[in-house]
């Protein structure tokens, strides 16, 4: 499978970069284009099918993202829509219908650069148990913290169901959603992308795991070294693994 991988070195100095270490000055149309590019490549990972799940990246003081009811391989890059930070929406298409948890985290949440949400069958599985997954693995670590949260249920496309995701997500960079799905956030679209795959990975072998009984959990003192190493913001990256 041919995936866009994150990049691996951080942003030097002298980069035109604001404080998302995003670029101040982005081509929407060259941005688009790797959007929907994104939302292709979850499909083709199995993460998503049809019309299920959204990909967005954020563009100046609002972002793009993909379009609600069309699934991406039917898409164009001009069908991906612009939506400023008070929730207009620009383009011959309404935006995803989960629009509103992706600008609230871009507000909450300057080092994201790139949000993915989808109904990926594993994560989902979880969600659907309304399970906070436990240090099971150390790569759980990955997503900032020694758990990965379970947002509360509220109906999809809610602001309710926003404050519950920027809740659930609160020193993380992914959580689950209850009985929806999961949602993850990167510094720019391949980083984002690749932590959802990563992310639905972590989530079946939990799934498998618990398959054989209760697993042995890491302590806190092991996760706290392990979520020291991962910290990707603002800081030199550490190298997985
Ligand atoms: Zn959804």
């Amino acid at each position: 499978m041919n995936m866009p991988t994150a990049p691996a070195a951080p942003t030097t100095p002298g980069d035109p970069t604001g404080p998302s270490g995003q670029p101040e000055t982005q081509d929407p149309p060259a941005l688009a284009n790797d959007l929907l590019t994104s939302a292709r490549a979850l499909g083709a990972a199995r993460l998503n099918t049809g019309t299920a799940g959204n990909v967005s990246a954020r563009l100046g003081a609002g972002m793009l993202i993909t379009p609600s009811g069309l699934p991406p391989d039917q898409c164009r890059s001009e069908d991906m829509v612009t939506v400023d930070a008070d929730g207009r929406a620009h383009g011959p298409l309404a935006p995803s219908s989960e629009w509103r948890f992706h600008r609230d985290l871009y507000a909450a949440r300057p080092e994201a650069g790139a949000i993915v949400h989808t109904h990926a069958p594993f994560a989902t599985a979880l969600a659907c148990q309304r399970r906070e997954i436990p240090p099971f693995h150390y790569m759980i670590a990955r997503f900032g913290g020694d758990t990965v949260r379970c947002a509360r249920y509220a109906t999809f496309g809610t602001q309710a169901l926003s404050d519950h995701v920027v809740a659930a997500i609160s020193e993380r960079n992914a959580c689950l959603i209850a009985n929806h799905g999961m949602v993850v956030f990167g510094r720019d679209l391949p980083h984002a992308l690749a932590l959802a795959i990563e992310f639905e990975a972590l989530c079946e072998q939990y799934w498998r795991t618990l398959q054989l009984g209760p697993p042995v959990l890491l302590s806190a003192e092991e996760m706290r070294e392990v979520v020291a190493r991962f910290s990707w913001y603002g800081k030199p990256q550490e190298t997985e693994r």
